[in-house]
């Protein structure tokens, strides 16, 4: 197979020269849209909205927001194609009914395959790396199939492990000698524990990288955050974050610099709003807003991600100056509001995943009899239980200014919340919220 190991040179194109290249590629979508997507099409009739007037990204802002609701209601009205172009059935968990499907055409893995591809050579990957890929691969999931292409168009090798089974990963490392790993980060660390006990040396392995998928690995100034701490202060190897989805098809990959994902221009637009949907500042939190280029089966128009975060366009170490992405704070839905102070969920991981002598957590809210929301923490603790549970109502006291209720739980008992066998990352969080 031909693989072009060319990095594309719109990534370092000057800022006006890429907006120039994501016009161009959004009014080709939005023809492409008025004419095979039922939604859409609906959509530009009912808002009076003349598709040949949708030029810049400022003429996006014209457009509604399309919500995962939309999804969910008219799922097949967003199929722009007839069902013998479509080559791969996708499914992502609804938020209400039955999954949402996601149909792929031959050209859209082609797109896949290309953005995982630059994006694995803007994390420093070269077709002399051996790739060790600790995600499922089918089970309708997008992203391990995602890898495996990019890999392959990298002219890379991969090793398709899939997840868990730590001694089945370790063995793998010593026979096959992979120089990378795609892992979600807590099953590193889940790792890093099984090789200290059965005394397996990691700093002597063949693997330099890790590409982390699904957590964050760093915190708003992109120091590492404490998984990405505890993995490295033990690991001598390089991380790097991404962030991606299945309904953006696209992912933000760190570069060498750690300073946050970068956006593929020519695959994705992003757009990060306030409430209000107004534009953030740099380095303000806002939601990820974004309208896919280049997808034939289901592009999306102004998606609401319901992932906020901060955006960055100050020129890169890199050489890139597309605008990066800082790590996820968390997601609209799962503001907590806890007696005057709001938070999110991955503040409280952090506190957790801290502290060595919690080996596994999830973080339940409730609506109490008050109607405002509670906190419930369910832990299993190695150690003194009670000066843990101690140590950790300090810390979020200290550093979130809220004071949940601890739950200690035996592991067998949280296993099976948090690692259930259909879920492709760990469930940490639990909504028992009403009028969500
Ligand atoms: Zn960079």
């Amino acid at each position: 197979m031909e693989t072009n190991r060319r990095i594309p040179e719109i990534e370092f194109s000057s800022a006006e020269e890429i907006i120039r290249c994501q016009e161009k590629k959004l009014a080709e979508s939005i023809q492409y849209l008025n004419k095979n997507s039922r939604f859409y099409a609906d959509m530009f009739s009912r808002e009076n909205i003349n598709p040949d007037d949708i030029r810049t990204i400022k003429d996006l802002k014209k457009i509604p927001f399309t919500t995962k609701d939309d999804l969910n209601y008219y799922n097949e009205q967003f199929i722009c194609v007839e069902r013998n172009k479509i080559t791969d059935y996708v499914t992502t968990s609804g938020t209400i009914g039955d999954p949402v499907t996601f149909a792929l055409t031959d050209g859209d893995l082609e797109r896949l395959a290309y953005n995982e591809y630059i994006s694995f050579i803007c994390s420093d990957g070269s077709p002399d790396d051996i790739y060790q890929l600790m995600c499922t691969i089918d089970r309708r999931f997008m992203a391990g199939l995602a890898y495996f292409l990019g890999i392959r168009k990298l002219g890379a090798g991969v090793i398709r492990v899939g997840n868990g089974l730590p001694e089945l990963q370790w063995d793998t490392i010593r026979r096959m000698k992979p120089t990378l790993l795609i892992a979600v980060p807590s099953f590193i660390l889940k790792m890093l524990e099984y090789a200290d006990r059965t005394g397996i040396d990691y700093n002597s392995t063949s693997v330099t990288k890790a590409v982390c998928i699904g957590e964050n690995i760093r915190n708003s100034d992109f120091s590492y955050n404490s998984i990405g701490k505890k993995i490295t202060e033990r690991w001598n190897i390089k991380l790097y974050s991404t962030y991606a989805s299945t309904e953006m098809g696209t992912s933000f990959i760190e570069c060498g610099s750690g300073c946050g994902g970068h956006l593929h221009p020519e695959l994705i637009i992003a757009e990060i709003l306030d409430e209000n949907g107004n534009e953030v500042g740099e380095g303000e939190t806002g939601e990820l807003v974004f309208t896919t280029l280049g997808v034939e089966g289901m592009p999306l128009l102004r998606y609401r991600s319901g992932d906020l975060c901060q955006f960055f366009s100050a020129p890169c170490a890199c050489g890139r100056n597309t605008i990066r992405l800082g790590p996820i704070v968390g997601r609209r839905h799962h503001m907590i509001k806890y007696r005057g102070t709001t938070l999110y969920p991955p503040a409280l991981y952090d506190i957790l995943d801290s502290i060595r002598e919690v080996s596994m957590y999830y973080v339940e809210v409730y609506t109490n009899e008050i109607g405002t929301d509670e906190i419930l923490i369910h832990v299993n603790i190695q150690g003194d239980t009670g000066i843990v549970e101690g140590l950790i109502k300090d810390k979020i006291r200290a550093k979130v200014r809220v004071a949940p209720r601890i739950i200690v739980e035996d592991p067998e008992t949280l296993k099976k919340i948090v690692l259930p066998e259909i879920s492709r990352k760990p469930v940490k969080f639990i909504d028992r919220r009403q009028n969500l």
